[in-house]
């Protein structure tokens, strides 16, 4: 790692990215510089320099010298020898001093900088770049291409900040779309829960954000926790993974997770929770359309829990907030319900009745035609299931729905009994049995579930600009999955971490 100030020699003033202010970024309060394409034809931003000076002649903001006074755009002069806040520093005639830099970088504008370098660089988007190079400055990606064509000012980068990793594969961080960050695997989870107190469940969400992070896996979407967790919680773990929440999932009293806090019934219990879990944070809403294997009484996954009418009011009522509806659904009448009522995607869809399975191909017609995705929460041990649920029977229903168009999207529903949130990479080479290469594979867990899940022109590729979300594994894992079972690197938002590789891979695998 190596910090470099931001001046006339820095590598971004030579390349097509250049440095600018950005006006949105959170990044900006920390002095992180924010890397924008530059579009063909347009003026080039203006340079640091430059807009003190516009700031300077327009004689705005001239008391912004304070050291403390931090942020960009602030006047940062200094005569050398003379304390900042000195007047004569001001007013001792602008324009030459404005032009001397200061005798240290200003920690205004240093960047962070890991330049990681491969045998290949698999980008998301069909590429293999052998060997590759990526750029990551402060939580971006900055540069990605062929080593050899890396740019002379980023060749020029000290020694310190390069990371060589001569046998290895860098690619996009891996996307879980299904993960319970709250459960923690006990038997039944929803109802351990209740007797559990809210730093225990709080210890179990930063141990599960850990345990997914150095297993490779740079998001997850969460799809059900207790009332009292909100997305601030869930982004406590300094440099975890990104977590898309659903927050409290909406059920019915005694119903599938009910435990959790979600149970409604009338239209304005629906609209006050959808609106709550909004304000908690919530980036999807979820419904248990039916009920679930994990919470026993009388919740019944071959059954439909709410009627068509509450169940489309929980959909208009998370349009109102501008969220996809996911909906946990079983039973194949749920199934149907659910696509019917317009949700955005269906977990588990195991097509089941009470004594079998009932595959409906007119819904799954419909499943294609309105664009919906399926999750099938494939877990690593999916292959042995032998019980309610064979193999056999689950890979010709999930074969049907690929041959007729289905969006299939991979997730395990970590946090689940004997599915603990490392075993991600275990659970993707099953998905060979669906006729998937590996290649397929490694885009389904990447960019793929990125657009699925709306996050695509923020990570899922690697793409300058996109978030630093990646992963180096050994070997190449587009002709042994195993190599994403063993990460040696991986970036969340530009944090590197090096996950202990001296476990096994047979330790790793838990029964
Ligand atoms: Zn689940």
């Amino acid at each position: 790692m190596a910090r470099l100030g931001t001046h006339a020699a820095h590598p971004c003033h030579a390349l097509p990215w250049r440095a600018r202010i950005s006006d949105r970024e959170p990044a900006r309060a920390s002095g992180a510089l924010v890397f924008s394409p530059r579009r063909a034809g347009s003026a080039p931003p203006a340079r640091p320099a430059d807009r003190r000076r516009r700031r300077r002649r327009g004689g705005a903001d001239n008391g912004g010298d304070h050291p403390q006074s931090g942020g960009w755009g602030k006047l940062r002069t200094r005569e050398p020898g003379a304390a900042f806040g000195d007047r004569r520093t001001r007013n001792a005639g602008g324009r030459n001093i404005l032009r001397q830099r200061p005798p240290y970088p200003d920690p205004a504008r240093i960047v962070t900088v890991h330049i990681l370098e491969a045998a290949r660089v698999l980008t998301g988007r069909g590429q293999v770049l052998t060997p590759g190079t990526v750029v990551l400055t402060d939580r971006r990606i900055v540069w990605v291409g062929l080593s050899r064509q890396l740019p002379k000012p980023w060749a020029a980068v000290p020694a310190t900040a390069r990371i060589r990793l001569p046998e290895a594969t860098i690619l996009p961080g891996l996307i879980d779309a299904h993960v319970h960050l709250s459960f923690g695997g006990a038997p039944r989870p929803p109802v351990a829960l209740l007797a559990t107190t809210r730093m225990e469940v709080a210890a179990t969400i930063h141990a599960a954000l850990r345990q997914l992070r150095d297993a490779g896996i740079t998001t997850v979407r969460d799809l059900g926790a207790p009332r009292y967790i909100d997305s601030s919680t869930l982004a406590d773990l300094d440099a975890g993974p990104r977590v898309l929440t659903a927050t409290i999932p909406l059920t019915v009293a005694g119903g599938h997770c009910a435990g959790l806090g979600g149970a409604v019934s009338e239209t304005a219990e629906i609209d006050q929770l959808v609106a709550a879990n909004a304000t908690r944070g919530a980036d999807w809403i979820k419904v248990m359309v039916t009920g679930g294997f994990t919470t026993g009484g009388r919740s019944s996954p071959y059954e439909p829990q709410f009627t068509d009418d509450q169940l489309a009011r929980i959909v208009t009522a998370a349009r109102a907030h501008g969220l996809p509806v996911a909906a946990h659904a079983h039973g194949s009448a749920g199934i149907r319900q659910a696509v019917g009522a317009g949700v955005d995607s269906i977990e588990h869809c195991t097509w089941m009745t009470p004594d079998g399975f009932d595959l409906d191909h007119g819904v799954v017609r419909e499943i294609v035609n309105r664009r919906i995705m399926v999750c099938p929460t494939i877990n690593h041990h999916a292959r042995d299931a032998t019980g309610r649920l064979p193999w056999a029977v689950r890979r010709e229903q999930l074969r049907v729905m690929l041959d007729a168009g289905v969006r299939l999207i991979p997730g395990t529903d970590s946090g689940i009994p004997q599915t603990p949130h490392d075993q991600y990479a275990y659970s993707l080479p099953i998905w060979t049995d669906l006729g998937y290469s590996a290649a397929d594979i490694i885009e389904l867990a990447t960019a793929a579930a990125a657009q699925a899940l709306r996050i695509d022109h923020l990570t899922g590729t690697l793409t300058a600009g996109h978030v630093g979300d990646l992963i180096a594994v050994p070997g190449d894992p587009m002709t042994d999955l195993g190599a994403l079972t063993t990460p040696v690197v991986v970036a969340t938002a530009g944090h590197l971490h090096y996950p202990d590789t001296t476990t096994t891979a047979e330790e790793n695998t838990r029964p």
